[in-house]
């Protein structure tokens, strides 16, 4: 897949990802479906109206009648493509800075679609021969205003309503001026939630904080969550697939100490759970101490959906799987990243215990990063293979999904190539600083060895 990546289709507005593009992606993906309606929405950026008109367009001239969801976060375009058995267009660059968009493409069950669909997608697209309708044929559009509405009807069924309105909860919550500033206020006070709210109003220029949910964008809400005296803060990205979550001191929670401290919650022995090759510990840990199997996929939320399809096809059960960037995902609920509902769940764990009790278990795990510099692919080349003999000299259990992944057991390490920049990325995890620092410095060593011998 090299049109639609690990997580979709994005670039910079003009530059990158240009309105004929989406137009093209827009008639292909129609092509490819074949069917007579589709549900297109968009997130809050300036871009996002001329994009979803282009997108339109390559949809009806194709023959689809358009749904217009307007601003909508992508699990509402999910939630409502699976209401109404229709395959849907998202116009979002997710967490991307202001100036990016891109597309999503979701199925008819209101699912990402697989890896195997976009390929089939993406080869329309090259042929270029889209199947246009006859002049008559081509299709209408529509505008849709209730989808956000039947969203939070959705979350409210599928959310533990009782237990989080008796517990009188204070949510601290920052949209970030995305989608989610639409939905999520009106969802946390439906569930008998007092909120308040920072950077909450839709807005493309994002001007209180950048769409990525990192530590170093969210002060706002560690203030907020201080002077509300609430029990929680709740971030989200621009399109609000993700959750991200400040404690009752208005203390950062690491993504990956939430999705252990969910997995705890959801996992039985025997279950699987899914994660990208760069899992942290914590959730080796918790799959471990719980009896469930960890399957580890290539990084990116797209091959986390189609390994979890595919193990339940298997059989498998897999109640919970995601990332420590915020995407959680429920399968029961739908195999999707949702915001939303990933905090009800998060909100359900601090009806009995604060925030910071509920995540100290997996707090105490020390992360070491390096970058190893390569000249050219023929360095690169042996900067991979040199990390892949060290991995099978040592004791530990390789993983080769995406570079080499070892996993001692108490901590592990990961060398890869970066897909952005010529380096070889090292990462080890532990408990203890000093043996992730230890790791990261014994297979550095290794490759810049490699490298000074030209191989
Ligand atoms: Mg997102």
């Amino acid at each position: 897949m090299q049109v639609f990546g690990s997580s979709g289709t994005r670039g910079r507005v003009t530059e990158e990802l240009t309105p004929d593009f989406v137009l093209r992606v827009a008639a292909a993906a129609g092509t490819v479906w074949g069917v007579d309606r589709v549900a297109l929405g968009r997130d809050t950026r300036l871009t996002g109206p001329m994009l979803v008109n282009t997108a339109a367009s390559g949809l009806a001239s194709v023959g689809a009648d358009v749904d217009r969801l307007g601003i909508v976060p992508t699990p509402a375009l999910q939630s409502y493509a699976a209401d109404e058995g229709v395959p849907g267009v998202m116009i979002t660059a997710s967490h991307n800075p202001p100036a990016y968009n891109g597309i999503k493409l979701v199925g008819a069950d209101g699912v990402e679609l697989s890896v195997e669909r976009l390929e089939a997608i993406e080869s329309a697209l090259l042929d270029d021969d889209p199947a246009y309708a006859d002049w008559d044929m081509t299709g209408r559009d529509r505008t849709v205003e209730w989808a956000g509405r039947a969203y939070i009807r959705e979350l409210l069924g599928a959310a533990d309503r009782e237990a989080i309105a008796a517990a009188d909860l204070t949510v601290a919550l920052d949209p970030g001026h995305g989608a989610g500033a639409l939905t999520s206020p009106e969802f946390f006070r439906e569930l008998g939630c007092s909120v308040h709210t920072v950077n909450a109003h839709p807005d493309g220029h994002f001007p209180g904080r950048d769409p990525e949910p990192v530590e170093t964008n969210l002060s706002d809400l560690g203030h907020l969550v201080r002077a509300t005296d609430a029990d929680v803060g709740v971030a989200h990205d621009g399109d609000a697939d993700r959750a991200i979550f400040f404690d009752e001191t208005g203390s950062y929670i690491e993504g990956d100490a939430t999705l252990a401290a969910l997995a705890d919650a959801t996992l039985s022995a025997g279950d699987t759970t899914v994660s990208a090759v760069n899992v942290s510990q914590r959730l080796v840990d918790v799959a471990a101490a719980t009896g469930a199997d960890l399957e580890l996929t290539p990084i990116g939320s797209t091959r986390i959906m189609t390994r979890i399809r595919e193990l339940q096809q298997a059989g498998e059960r897999v109640p919970v799987a995601g990332e420590g960037n915020g995407g959680v995902i429920f399968p029961a609920y739908r195999i999707n990243r949702d915001g939303a509902y990933t905090a009800a769940r998060f909100l359900e764990l601090i009806t009995e215990a604060s925030a910071s009790e509920v995540v100290a278990p997996y707090n105490g795990y020390a992360n070491v990063r390096r970058n190893v510099h390569y000249k050219d692919e023929a360095e690169r080349a042996t900067l991979v293979e040199r990390a892949g003999e060290w991995a099978r000299g040592t004791e530990g259990e390789v993983t080769t999904i995406d570079g080499y992944r070892v996993d001692f057991g108490d901590a592990w390490v990961l060398a890869r190539p970066s897909g952005t920049e010529p380096v070889v990325r090292v990462y080890a995890e532990a408990h203890e600083r000093e043996r992730a620092t230890e790791l990261v410095d014994r297979l550095v060593e290794v490759l810049e060895a490699a490298a000074a011998s030209g191989g």
